[in-house]
């Protein structure tokens, strides 16, 4: 009988905060968001075969939204620590990570300007 085992796995680092001097999402300015490099790679018989590529990416940490990062400014981003995101490099993505209410804990929508439950100005 074959058998083949094939899989793809990702994994995903947290390169620290990078400084943004602005967002294209909600013109947040001179930010430091958290820079995530998520890297794929194809297994086979538990050999990794080839690697799909790196991808960065960086969440807006006023609302939440999430942008990847062109390849080159990410592993520019990743060899300096102290290296600026180039707001141009961001590309929108249709993610939008959680956002919670520092009033009452609860889950709100990104475009939320006050929340649902408490009624507090977010
Ligand atoms: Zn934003
Ligand atoms: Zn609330």
């Amino acid at each position: 009988m074959m058998f083949f085992f094939f899989a793809v796995t990702s994994d995903s680092r947290n390169l620290g905060g990078r400084f943004c001097r602005r967002f294209p999402c909600c013109g947040a300015t001179g930010a430091i968001a958290s820079v995530t490099c998520v890297s794929q790679k194809f297994i086979f018989f538990f050999l990794p075969l080839f690697r799909f590529g790196k991808h960065y990416f960086v969440t807006c940490p006023n609302c939440g939204a999430v942008f990847e990062i062109a390849r080159e400014e990410g592993k520019r981003l990743e060899k300096d620590p102290r290296a600026e995101i180039d707001p141009n490099a961001m590309r929108r993505t249709g993610g939008q990570a959680a956002r919670f209410c520092p009033g009452c804990g609860a889950r709100v929508e990104a475009g939320m300007r006050y929340c649902p439950y408490c009624g507090r100005k977010l």
